[in-house]
């Protein structure tokens, strides 16, 4: 059977067309299934990766229309994890297949009103910063640790904000770093610079330490991930734009970055602007400075710290491993610590069910898919979950603050930044 492809194609000059090569890379051979939480949790084969690829190609040879609704909610209920990509024996790009489905079923059915919302304020700077300094505001009342109690998406949100405040206590202290490493810029990303900025002043610490020169970038917003992945490609590609530019004036040898989904979608700008003769090239030279932050401090070492005796477990975040296929440079920070016990958690390598602003849209699939997550994490009786990407600390960190499990997540830096900070005051 050969798929439709350009004139005869069902849906020619649409993003799915363009997707047709990667749709028939899939051989069907269902080695996808176990690695894939949507169809572990809900045992529908169309809610499995394989599933969903042959509605993709149903719609691009025109037995399914792509006003659909069932193609919709199979669709939708995908996590975007990528899970499926690194199980997959015949290298299908699947989260490429899954934006080009998505912006083109936006055009019979628009996003959800509360997508579309979300998406418009992340492109609003300004918008943005005063609801994340409203969050903050709420979190220091401390009334989201009491109305996360509540049932259903309130008392989930509110479990959310009080899961972000922070687990490790640190001074910030003097970086004896010698900057020698390279000229290194960070991402400052958006839930991260509202809700996380310790963790962001963290990593710069944390990477001067380590012989980074770290300097700031104006004009940097919203990577655009939350938008590619809703299928909001014009607006992932508006925000890519100022990026790009903003980076390259930066002169910057490293784009650090310290969230896995920011750093996935950076790496990838090389791809989504590849249509455009203007910023192709421009966005593929940024592309390729971009690092996870716990990839340059793996490179340098990193320097080790002071004893940190706390029990702690890692969860991988999809976008690390799936899409970036980081596995080791986070665990070398995790290493780096002293005293840290770090207990392996199982099916780690599986999705928590946060998946950028799938929580908000599906919350009764995201709440299953977390479930296992929840507790696997209670089996390893570990106090702390290492994860590095906001999404992963404020889904997993709700579910243990609603379960009463352990002390909540911590990105790996903030650990390693502690463990300088007794280090520097252990010599001082
Ligand atoms: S996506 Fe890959 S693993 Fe899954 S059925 Fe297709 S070829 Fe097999
Ligand atoms: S991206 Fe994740 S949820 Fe979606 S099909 Fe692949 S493994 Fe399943």
């Amino acid at each position: 059977m050969t798929a439709a492809v350009g004139p005869s194609c069902a849906l020619p000059d649409t993003p799915l067309a363009g997707a047709v090569p990667g749709i028939m890379t899939c051989v069907h051979c269902g080695f996808c299934l176990q690695a894939c939480p949507t169809y572990l949790a809900l045992g529908d084969e169309n809610d499995s990766p394989r599933g969903r690829i042959l509605l993709m190609r149903s719609l691009v040879e025109g037995t399914l229309g792509i006003d659909d609704p069932d193609v919709h909610t199979h669709i939708d209920q995908c996590l975007g994890c990528r899970g499926c990509e690194t199980a997959c024996p015949s290298g299908v790009p699947y989260g490429h297949l899954l934006e080009a489905t998505r912006a083109t079923l936006a055009m019979a059915r628009p996003l959800p009103l509360v997508a579309r919302m979300v998406l418009r304020v992340f492109e609003r700077p300004r918008l943005l910063a005063a609801l994340l300094a409203g969050a903050r505001l709420l979190r220091v009342t401390r009334l989201p640790r009491l109305l996360a109690r509540l049932p259903g998406r309130i008392g989930f949100s509110m479990a959310m904000l009080a899961s972000t405040e922070a687990r490790v206590t640190r001074r910030p202290y003097t970086q004896r770093g010698s900057g020698a490493r390279g000229r290194t810029a960070i991402l400052e990303g958006c839930v991260m610079r509202g809700l996380y900025a310790e963790t962001n002043r963290a990593t710069g610490r944390t990477l001067r330490a380590n012989d980074y020169d770290v300097i700031d970038v104006e004009g940097q917003r919203c990577c655009g991930a939350l938008h590619a992945h809703a299928g909001d490609l014009e607006g992932a590609r508006r925000l890519a734009r100022i990026n790009v530019a903003a980076f390259e004036r930066s002169g910057a040898d490293y784009i650090a970055v310290n969230a896995a989904g920011c750093g996935a979608m950076m790496k990838e700008y090389g791809d989504l602007l590849a249509g455009d003769p203007e910023w192709a090239d421009r966005a593929a030279a940024v592309s390729a400075r971009v690092r996870d932050a716990s990839e340059l401090l793996a490179d340098a070492g990193p320097a080790r710290g002071a004893p940190l005796p706390i029990e702690v477990t890692y969860d991988a975040p999809c976008h690390l491993l799936h899409a970036q296929r980081l596995v080791r440079p986070p665990l070398a920070v995790l290493g780096a610590i002293p005293g840290l016990e770090i207990i392996q958690l199982t099916d780690s390598d599986q999705c928590c069910g946060a998946a950028g602003i799938y929580n908000l849209l599906e919350p009764e699939v995201s709440g299953l898919v977390l479930a296992p997550k929840l507790a696997n994490i209670a089996a390893t009786g570990a106090e702390l979950v290492a994860t590095g990407n906001p999404g992963c600390q404020m889904q997993i960190g709700a579910g243990m603050l609603r379960t009463r499990t352990g002390r909540g997540t911590v990105h790996p830096i903030d650990l390693l930044d502690a463990s300088y900070s007794r280090a520097e005051r252990s010599h001082g």
